[in-house]
């Protein structure tokens, strides 16, 4: 049973904003982008794993919660890939979608990919990562008197990772491997019936808190306005007897206003004035920004020159 379900992260959903909304010119626009298609491989890398836990034989009773993220009692976050909770142990996956030769050199933590052209890339030690997140959940365990083993392993969602040196011994697989590795984890770690595994599962679910990734939004020199979502470039509609039209292709567009207001809750925030709406919806006049502002699903508060609104979750 899948008791939090994974989803397209916010962090993700702004940089596809984001990026619609820079000039290609913009200096940063490749760092956007790369840092959009990292997540957006790593996210298929994720979807890949979790498709294959569905042809397994798994047992009874299991929960899984998928990007699991919390924060710890010294301020710091832990972000989880997968738990997997069934009556033999808690299991924490790191899933990697990344492709080429990869090593490993445990006494300096460094991950090392040799891609196919020959360049050498340092990455992230995936090892270190769930030895953080293993620690914090046998505490939780301890702490909660639940006899389970915590086990960890790193899953490579790709054939093309190809492990070469300095793994030997370390819970690092193919995602092939996961049956194979599910089997002699269960036999290895006999199941516990006094367990109470959906108290556990929820208590894991309430300690669950969305993380904010930073990302600066180069807000100035972004493109504002509701844009076509056919024509890319930036190109505006615009707005003629209550609709939102196309000048350049002619889509009559009736999810314009909520989807630019979506853009703006990623890229500006949850809360407008009359002023900030103007701004970024490209609006001369502050009285059909007024009306507007009527259509959209918002909070408001306060009066005429300090009415605020607020973006409904
Ligand atoms: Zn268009």
């Amino acid at each position: 049973m899948i008791l939090l379900a994974r989803q397209t992260s916010e962090t993700q959903k702004m940089l596809e904003a984001l990026i619609q909304r820079l000039p290609v010119s913009h200096s940063e626009y490749t760092f956007y982008c790369e840092h959009l298609r990292r997540l957006q491989a790593g996210f298929a890398g994720e979807q890949l794993v979790d498709a294959k836990w569905l042809e397994l034989d798994l047992p009874s009773p299991h929960y899984f919660l998928h990007d699991f993220q919390t924060m710890n009692d010294f301020g710091s976050t832990h972000q989880m890939d997968t738990i997997f909770l069934c009556p033999h142990f808690v299991l924490i996956l790191e899933i990697k979608n990344i492709t080429g030769k990869l090593s490993y050199d445990a006494s300096f933590a460094q991950l090392t990919r040799t891609t196919a052209d020959g360049a050498v890339e340092g990455m992230t030690d995936p090892f270190l990562q769930l030895e953080r997140h293993v620690v914090w959940m046998k505490k939780l365990v301890q702490k909660e008197r639940i006899d389970l083993p915590v086990l960890h392993a790193v899953v490579l969602a790709t054939r093309n990772g190809i492990l070469t040196k300095g793994f030997e011994g370390l819970p690092i697989f193919h995602v092939a491997g996961l049956r194979f590795n599910l089997q002699k984890w269960m036999e290895r770690h006999q199941p516990r019936v006094r367990v109470d595994l959906l108290r556990f599962a929820n208590l894991l679910l309430s300690l669950q808190t969305k993380l904010k990734k930073e990302v600066e939004v180069p807000l100035k020199e972004m493109t504002k306005g509701v844009l076509c979502p056919q024509c890319v470039n930036g190109q505006r509609l615009s707005y003629h007897y209550k609709k939102w039209t196309c000048p350049r292709c002619g889509l009559v567009d009736d999810d314009a206003l909520v989807r630019t207001l979506e853009d703006y809750r990623l890229l500006v925030g949850q809360q407008l004035t009359n002023r900030s709406f103007r701004e970024f919806f490209a609006i001369a006049s502050p009285n059909l920004a007024y009306k507007l502002l009527q259509q959209l699903p918002l909070k408001a508060e306060g009066v005429k020159k300090h009415r605020k609104y607020w973006i409904m979750e």
